[in-house]
């Protein structure tokens, strides 16, 4: 029969146990062994979880700590000279230096760089590599795991961040080049990869993403180099795994390296499988990724088993293998819990856990057992019978969608008329002040939203906590002298959440977290069905912070492309459709705000370049659907309403038309980290509407003084003219604390005023 066996699993436990064991050791309440007790009872509890769900093959070292690339980097001694100290005190305070930085017994050390992990919602630590880097392999990790799986009785496959990929994801700090580095690198390989043919390991999985990239002859020649390099020493049979998308042009490259088997992403790229199939070396495993590995549906019985019935008459039993299309680690563990979920509703989800047994079905169905191709026919009948459910389809929402014109994503007149026309309705001085929305969430409002979910505070008396909140923040803003205000945006938990409640479409789990980065984990709503709006959602707050003062008042909205993002999408229509519905949901609630009397409204797009696809050659489809939604969004009112919109996460300078083509009439940015490299775009393309370059990075603790400011100011002025300039932080305040931003914001508009007058005099 075909194995079933899966590539990794969520390592943070249903009830967040690998969080809370974290914190508590970080806090100093817990020791060291009290952490790595937990970490193998976890371990244990999820191999027990994985066989007992029908996995024939479990996998390991796809647990950590804090992050799989970080284990790596430390595995092969990747350990950048400023940590050396903490980790000679003690390994442990060492790993966790690099991952969240260190400020103890005289040390100050800020982490290693963070970024996104392909295009999913998870952060890893970005590896630190420098010219003379040297390489040794360091402790045993992989193969101490493999012997616990063993003791537990499992058949265990060690899981392993491949060197090519390891190499790409990596920067070096002296600008010297990564592949360089690769004889060096691949040493501990051949060292750990011996070891494990030593203590039995029948297969290693070597891990190769970047497989699914654009890859320019170096990378190629890398990955030849490295994989005819590791075949020619002792090692277990590697299976080499891509996922995430499909090889295409580097298909060929795949199947060259001497390896024994790979993994492909049958999800993302189904139809790869008859090349793969072509191109299969003879006497290779094909491990098929066939159940989603990144979203909490069910699978469909009739995508999935066409898929397999092709493969299997060409590779039978002993060739072909049934996995998640990639590690586990981004979907919630068990859906057994959620038990407040509609029934039907649940059983058409299916969180790790349950991705495990759909696999059992599967290799059983494909192995000819009655029950459970009866299981299949039950399940596609159950999906089919779901897609029918009401609240699936919206019919209002359909017909609105299709009779949408071209119209609808336009504003009516041009910027440079709006801007005339703006300049009246919302007359505002040069370098005009304005912030990102929330402000400091204070203790008190998050114990008091606390108790009032849980029903311990009534609604009125948290509504009026939330009013005069709103007002301090008023308060607040007229006395330093801010130019466009915000509300704070005291009544939300979280930006993508707030909206998800009070549309249709959406439902919220109670345990479906997934990390995000070390111990810190979102728990993303679920869009089901068609998204509509029964009722405007922010109008009463920010009209009532309109109310409030004479000032220009933002109203303060999550954009379609972020809602999106941000959620598990329904697998049952394109992604562009759905966010489309978003858009125009949103579309209304832009509207009525403008009516109620806001003049200056803000779409967030935070996540609109994550959504970027893998591929270069697809990124033109995504930005156009996905500027035109927020177009969509924004679209609908009249010239003299001004609308804003807000990005973070750097990065902008490859997609600043797309950028520019939202027309939004102002943006805001964040760039202060970057020490404003991103206006080294603007050199190159001459960015036509309003824009804020942050000039507080919110993300620390520190507070910019006035020069500082300025300095980066000057910068923006070298690019941008005075009239498009607006000064603003980086991102929302929420996360920081009052003092801070007092200071910080104080120091803002005095810079503002400053500058201000110097430019008065120069033009007088
Ligand atoms: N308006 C939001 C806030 O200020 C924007 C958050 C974000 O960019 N991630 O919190
Ligand atoms: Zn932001």
């Amino acid at each position: 029969m075909s194995l079933v066996t899966c590539s990794g699993f969520p390592r943070i436990g249903i009830k967040r146990e690998l969080k809370r064991a974290l914190e508590s050791h970080w806090r100093g309440e817990t020791d060291a062994d009290a952490l790595l007790d937990t970490a193998r009872t976890l371990r244990k509890r999820h191999w027990r979880l994985m066989a007992d769900a029908g996995a024939d093959v479990v996998p390991c070292n796809d647990f950590s700590l804090y992050d799989h690339v970080l284990d790596t980097a430390v595995l092969f001694d990747v350990i950048p000279e400023r940590y050396r100290p903490v980790f000679s005190e003690n390994t442990l305070d060492g790993y966790f230096a690099m991952g969240r930085g260190h400020k103890r017994g005289g040390h100050d050390l800020h982490a290693l760089e963070m970024t996104k992990w392909f295009d999913t919602n998870y952060h890893y630590l970005v590896p630190e590599l420098s010219a003379n880097q040297r390489f040794a392999l360091n402790g045993d990790k992989p193969l101490a795991e493999y012997l616990e799986a063993q003791a537990e009785g499992h058949r265990a496959r060690p899981v392993l961040l491949g060197p090519v990929s390891f190499l790409l994801l990596s920067k070096t700090v002296d600008g010297s080049d990564r592949l360089a580095l690769l004889d060096a690198l691949l040493m501990p390989y051949v060292d750990l990869l011996g070891r494990m043919a030593d203590a039995g390991v029948d297969w290693v999985q070597l891990d190769e993403p970047c497989l699914v990239l654009d890859l320019d002859d170096d990378d190629r020649a890398a990955y030849r180099h490295a994989y005819t390099t590791l075949a020619a020493a002792r090692s277990p049979h590697v299976l080499l795994a891509s996922y995430f998308g499909a090889l295409d042009a580097n298909l060929a490259l795949a199947v060259s390296l001497p390896v024994a088997g790979m993994h492909v992403d049958l999800v993302r790229a189904p139809a790869q499988l008859d090349a793969v199939l072509d191109a299969l070396p003879a006497g290779w495993v094909l491990s098929a990724g066939v159940v989603d590995g990144r979203n909490i549906w069910r699978s469909h019985p009739d995508r999935v088993m066409p898929l397999l019935r092709k493969a299997h008459p060409r590779l039978g039993d002993e060739r072909l293998w049934i996995a998640p299309s990639c590690s586990l680690l981004h979907t919630p563990i068990d859906l057994e819990p959620e038990t407040s979920l509609d029934p039907p509703r649940r059983a058409s989800m299916a969180f790790a856990r349950q991705k495990i047994e759909e696999l059992r079905v599967y290799a059983d169905a494909l192995a000819g057992q009655p029950e459970a191709e009866a299981a299949l026919v039950a399940q596609q009948v159950l999906l089919d019978a779901q897609m029918q459910a009401s609240g699936v389809a919206d019919p209002a929402v359909r017909s609105r969608l299709r009779s949408l014109g071209a119209q609808a994503s336009l504003r009516r007149s041009g910027y440079a008329a709006r801007r005339a026309i703006q300049s009246q309705t919302v007359p505002l001085p040069l370098l005009p002040t304005t912030t990102i929305g929330s402000f400091p969430q204070t203790d008190d409002l998050r114990k008091a939203r606390a108790a009032h979910r849980a029903g311990r505070l009534d609604d009125n008396a948290y509504e009026q906590l939330l009013k005069d909140e709103v007002e301090r923040v008023v308060r607040f803003q007229e006395h330093i002298g801010l130019d466009v205000l915000v509300h704070g945006e005291p009544e939300r938990n979280d930006m993508v959440e707030y909206f998800g409640e009070q549309l249709d479409g959406y439902l919220f789990t109670k345990l479906g977290w997934v990390q995000s980065y070390g111990s810190r984990c979102v728990k993303p709503p679920v869009i089901w069905g068609d998204i509509a709006r029964q009722a405007p959602m922010t109008v009463a707050w920010s009209s009532y912070a309109q109310s409030l003062t004479g000032r220009p008042m933002k109203g303060m909205l999550t954009g379609p492309v972020t809602m999106l993002q941000w959620s598990f999408v329904r697998d049952d229509l394109p992604r562009e459709t759905v966010c489309r519905q978003i858009a125009l949901a949103l579309r209304d609630e832009v509207r009525d705000l403008e009516t109620a009397g806001l003049h200056v409204i803000q779409i967030d797009e935070p996540a609109l370049r994550e959504g970027l696809p893998l591929r270069r050659a697809d990124w033109p489809v995504y930005l156009a659907w996905a500027v035109e939604c927020f177009r969509i969004t924004a679209g609908g009112v009249r010239d003299s309403t001004q609308i804003h919109t807000h990005m973070c996460y750097s990065e902008f300078n490859d997609i600043i038309e797309a950028v520019a083509a939202m027309d939004a009439d102002v943006i805001s940015i964040e760039t202060s980290r970057s020490r404003m490299e991103l206006l080294d775009a603007f050199v190159r393309y001459r960015y036509p509407n309003g824009i804020g370059p942050g000039v507080y990075d919110i993300h620390s603790p520190r507070v910019p003084d006035s020069a500082e400011m300025l300095d980066l100011l000057h910068k923006a002025l070298d690019v941008l003219q005075p009239e498009q300039l607006w000064i603003n932080p980086d991102c929302g305040l929420k996360t920081r604390d009052w003092p801070e931003v007092e200071q910080a914001l104080g120091h803002m508009v005095a810079t503002a005023r400053q500058l201000r007058s110097t430019l008065a005099a120069s033009v007088g």
